[in-house]
């Protein structure tokens, strides 16, 4: 589904006023984590990350203060954050994925605030949501903590992308997330303008966070 380069190329994303920075290095195709292998009864091969989707939930809506949430998700581990100090100064520091997602020594140098939106029963987790404390742009949702048998992994709002790196070859929309939850004709107006979408006419829809449901 994903028409990523299968060469290695990083991305490179912040928040709106720079005091936070990421840098997520993609490798080559066969070392991207799978985290649902391929079906051939749901018909598609092995997704690997990094995923990008559009997710129609209600604690992401609620959280943003956006219509619908465009993420990409991610391997926690690859991404490396470079943050301004909250006391001043052009100096940054360096933040690993988990350093940034959750509550940290490190984090409450930053800028970074976080917020738990809910906890997901499914998940056995907290659903933790960073921002930027200057500008207030939403970075990411992370799950805490992570039990789940794939690689741990966060979402990351696409944006927050540099322009140049949203316009990359394949960084484009996979698939429509928690669609059952969504405002109807929310779905309906994200689906049915991404006809345009190079990666396929239209986008596979998951009633749920399963990618292996897909709704006909
Ligand atoms: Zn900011």
């Amino acid at each position: 589904m994903s028409s990523l380069p299968e060469t290695p190329f990083t991305l490179h994303g912040g928040c709106n006023c720079k005091a936070l920075r990421y840098t997520f290095p993609v490798p080559a195709l066969a070392s991207r984590p799978i985290v649902v292998p391929a079906s051939a009864d749901a018909g598609h091969g092995d997704i690997r990350l990094p995923m990008f989707n559009v997710d129609h939930c209600n604690d992401c809506r609620r959280a943003s203060g956006s219509l619908t949430n465009f993420w990409m998700v991610a391997p926690r581990s690859d991404l490396s954050f470079q943050c301004l100090l909250r006391d001043g100064g052009e100096e940054r520091i360096q933040l690993s994925g988990d350093e940034l997602l959750f509550p940290s020594p490190a984090s409450e140098k930053t800028f970074i605030v976080h917020y738990k939106s809910s906890h997901n029963d499914t998940f056995g987790a907290d659903c933790i949501r960073a921002f930027c404390g200057r500008c207030g742009t939403m970075m990411s949702t992370g799950y805490f903590p992570w039990q789940l048998p794939i690689v741990a992994a966060c979402s990351v709002q696409m944006g927050t992308l540099d322009r140049e790196d949203l316009e990359k070859d394949g960084v484009r929309l996979e698939r429509h997330l928690c669609c059952e939850n969504g405002i109807d004709w929310v779905v309906k107006m994200v689906s049915e303008g991404d006809k345009g979408l190079q990666t396929s006419a239209n986008l596979p829809k998951h009633p749920s966070w399963n990618m292996s449901d897909v709704m006909h």
